[in-house]
């Protein structure tokens, strides 16, 4: 398995491989960039190996190994990307632990899990990610302090979801100034793909705007919570990228758009919470672009939840006086995106990469100047 050669390498600065023979702890922590500030990112506490149940065990570690390496470098090169975008002053880091969380002692493998954040003295800050939970987190905070999302604490910032569907809010309108020549949302017709934290938030605010709602999820709860917000459709989870809509807002799992659904979406633009929508960057949202689709890069506008607990990351005291305008800049943020696409042609995820790579690299620029 080649890792400096790989695609998702990308430059990283560090990557570390973690274990503990006690507990059975197998983890990666990935830092791509300190340039802005501590590499800051989630772990994510995943059973790698369960899609190659067929395989015999060997080839299912390697399988399983091989996903985890590409899985954590991918995210934390985007939340390098992220943070950059934002305005924080934050790098970007990212960490898996394979396994499956219920078949492992959870609170053991967190506290040893803590020790290797610890090891690092700053350069990766933890926090809560699929699979992990606040609860892991207080974990993990008894053998670090590199650690965010707590729900105690002088600097404990709380749920961010509200922040995250704030955000997306805010560049969906952003998005159809763009696209329709004003942001007002209301009679706009929007498909929100996942109603969980994210998405029903951002329901909440598009039935306050006078926009009509369809709503797909899997889960019968939180479709019968946004169904008491007001007049929703519900429509079929298979379906519902193809309804016949203004905007389409992918709220649940990443790779919503992939060869397939990419000729399928009606919606004139695509603006919604999900991180990795594209299934592949470069592709799919040319191929949007293409179609006259305007897509708003994931991490962009779903920054609202890391710039919900920046300031915790720094030990320091966050209010929504600090918060609200650094999520307000989301959609100026977008506006340039879409601007710079149009001008040169040229897909928004790749000006988004492009943008966050040049912010990147003149503080590390500044950096080692300071250094020297
Ligand atoms: P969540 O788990 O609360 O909600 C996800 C919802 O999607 C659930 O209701 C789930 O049932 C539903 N879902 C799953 N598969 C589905 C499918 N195939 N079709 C329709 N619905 C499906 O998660 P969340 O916190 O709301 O996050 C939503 C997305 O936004 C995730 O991709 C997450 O990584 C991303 N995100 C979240 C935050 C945050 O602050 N919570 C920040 C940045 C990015």
């Amino acid at each position: 398995m080649s890792i400096f050669s790989s695609r998702s390498y990308n430059e990283h600065e560090q990557v570390v491989f973690c274990g503990d023979p006690e507990t059975g702890l197998r983890a990666i922590i990935a830092v791509h960039s300190t340039a802005l500030g501590p590499g800051a990112g989630g772990c994510r506490f995943w059973d790698y190996g369960a899609t190659y149940a067929n395989l015999s065990d060997s080839e299912r570690t390697q399988r399983a190994e091989a996903d985890a390496i590409d899985d954590v470098l991918r995210l934390s090169r985007g939340m390098s990307y992220k943070n950059a975008l934002a305005g924080l002053r934050l790098g970007g880091g990212k960490s898996v632990i394979i396994g499956n969380p219920r078949e492992l002692e959870y609170d053991k493998i967190a506290i040893a899990f803590g020790r290797h954040v610890q090891k690092l003295g700053g350069a990766y800050c933890t926090a809560e990610d699929v699979g992990t939970t606040t609860g892991f987190m207080a974990k993990v905070h008894q053998s670090t302090e590199f650690v965010s999302g707590l729900e105690d604490g002088p600097y404990a910032s709380g749920d961010p979801s509200p922040y995250t569907a704030r955000g997306v809010y805010i560049g969906m309108k952003a998005a159809a100034a763009h696209k329709f020549g004003s942001d007002d949302l209301s009679g706009k017709h929007v498909a929100v793909q996942g109603v969980g934290n994210v998405g029903g938030s951002l329901v909440k605010y598009l039935l306050e705007e006078g926009a009509t709602v369809t709503v797909a999820d899997i889960n019968q709860d939180n479709l019968k919570r946004v169904q008491s917000y007001g007049d929703v459709t519900v429509s079929d989870v298979k379906n519902i990228h193809t309804t016949d809509c203004d905007i389409f807002a992918p709220c649940a799992l990443g790779g919503a758009i992939h060869d397939r659904s990419v000729g399928e979406i009606k919606a004139k633009i695509i603006a919604g919470a999900a991180n990795n929508q594209l299934d592949v960057e470069g592709v799919h949202d040319e191929a949007l672009r293409q179609r006259g689709i305007l897509y708003c890069p994931d991490y962009v506008i779903n920054a609202g939840g890391i710039i919900a607990i920046e300031a915790e990351i720094h030990k320091e005291k966050s209010t929504d006086a600090i918060r609200e305008p650094k999520v307000r800049n989301i959609g100026q943020t977008l506006s340039n995106i879409f601007s710079k696409s149009d001008e040169l042609a040229m897909p928004t995820g790749v000006v988004a990469n492009k943008m966050a790579e040049e912010i990147i690299k003149n503080a590390r620029t500044a950096k080692d100047q300071a250094a020297e």
